[in-house]
């Protein structure tokens, strides 16, 4: 269901905002603005972490101490020493810690309602399957997996267990992604003709999982290019009909097994094309533009955790508040749970952004480019 008009749209956010839940689930457009709403109950969902890695430990349990509807309930890890540091920082009881072999016992687990996975990305279905089958709701950081059959076999799982499967597309609840989307929607600037996008930075140690096929499914694609993906489908509101692209190698030893760069183009229905980049390769590089009838806006930088900058070539200001997009992004998450609401960021977009990615190294690999529609 997409919002046609500003009128749709506010009064969709009217529904979404009086918490009611609906008759009959909506079907999630990719062109969904996320929307904060406030909960009948003031009730806190538990969620437990699988994977105590960089994200996990800089970004969201942090994250998790300042939203309304979530608190930190529960870890998963393989590593019994990290699990002694979290217990001690954040008052886990021990009836909540759990390993990747014992995880499924959640189900006998009342206060763990929702399991966000952030392993490394070939890990996601094996992670996201066990908690669906414990009765848990799953968010899943990005990319979704290795393969579009893989993540089939998430959507099938937690379709089976009734229970929401949500990706981690933070810049969708971003308020400077949001707002340029407005601008896009609502045509301030005419129809948006083209976009152009990049995020990359220098990888360090040549011995991490983001170099390692088998674990990581790809290269910066996977890792970074998939922000410029999501931001040219939020702006087009609508997937990619065909791809093509170019991948890039100076260093064959460090990237042996993915690709260092790629630029890509990305080619909607609706005539907008996108052009965009990503590397390992250099740091700062990081930005969405928009080109129009009128004008052009984006965003330097655009993908960020924090300090985005918005622009319009006509001198208004492109401002918007600063969130934790983790915060905003779990109390979404939890707020669609406790309001029985559909995410707006499903295993549905999830799985047509890797299909999109996979095809996108096919038209690298043949030179060719591939169609999706
Ligand atoms: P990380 O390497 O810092 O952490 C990964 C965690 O998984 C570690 O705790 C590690 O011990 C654990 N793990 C379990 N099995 C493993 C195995 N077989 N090999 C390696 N590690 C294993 O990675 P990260 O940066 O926290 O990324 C985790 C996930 O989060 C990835 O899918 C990544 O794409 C995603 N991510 C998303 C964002 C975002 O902004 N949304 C940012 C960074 C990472």
């Amino acid at each position: 269901m997409e919002p046609t008009s500003r009128r749709d749209f506010l009064r969709m956010t009217a529904i979404a905002a009086a918490g009611m839940p609906l008759a009959r689930p909506l079907i999630p457009s990719i062109a969904h603005i996320a929307t904060p709403t406030t909960s009948r109950q003031e009730r806190k969902l538990g969620f437990a972490l699988v994977g105590l890695g960089s994200l996990s430990t800089n970004q969201i349990a942090p994250a998790l101490q300042k939203t309304k509807h979530c608190r930190l309930a529960g870890i998963v890890t393989g590593t019994p020493a990290k699990a002694e540091k979290w217990k001690a920082q954040y008052g886990i009881p021990d009836k909540s810690i759990y390993n990747y072999d014992t995880m499924s016992r959640m189900a006998d687990n009342p206060d763990i309602d929702v399991v966000y996975i952030v392993t490394p990305n070939a890990l996601h279905a094996r992670d996201t399957i066990k908690a669906a089958k414990a009765g848990k709701h799953v968010l899943c950081e990005k990319p979704m997996e290795v393969s579009t059959a893989r993540c089939q076999e998430m959507v099938d799982a937690c379709k089976k267990a009734n229970r929401q499967l949500a990706i981690g597309y933070r810049c969708r609840f971003e308020p400077h992604h949001v707002e340029m989307l407005r601008v896009a929607r609502e045509k301030e600037m005419g129809e948006v003709r083209l976009i152009e996008s990049g995020f990359g930075f220098s990888i360090g140690d040549p011995t991490q999982w983001r170099l390692n096929y088998a674990l990581a499914g790809g290269g910066p694609l996977m890792d970074v290019g998939i922000y410029s993906i999501q931001s040219a489908e939020m702006i087009a509101g609508q997937y990619p009909i065909a791809v093509s692209a170019m991948t890039t190698k100076t260093d064959p030893v460090k990237f042996k097994d993915v690709e260092e760069s790629m630029t890509y183009e990305l080619k909607f229905a609706n005539g907008i094309s996108a052009s965009c980049t990503t590397t390992y390769k250099v740091n700062g590089f990081n930005r969405t533009t928009a080109y129009a009838e009128r004008g052009s806006f984006g965003l330097t930088p655009a993908f960020n955790y924090d300090g985005i900058k918005g622009w319009r070539s006509d001198g208004k200001p492109l401002d918007a508040s600063e969130v934790d997009q983790f915060a905003t992004e779990m109390d979404d998450f939890a707020n669609c749970i406790i309001n029985n609401r559909p995410t707006s960021v499903p295993g549905e977009m999830g799985l047509r952004d890797v299909r999109t990615m996979m095809a996108l190294y096919e038209a690298a690999k043949t030179g060719r480019t591939v169609r999706l529609a």
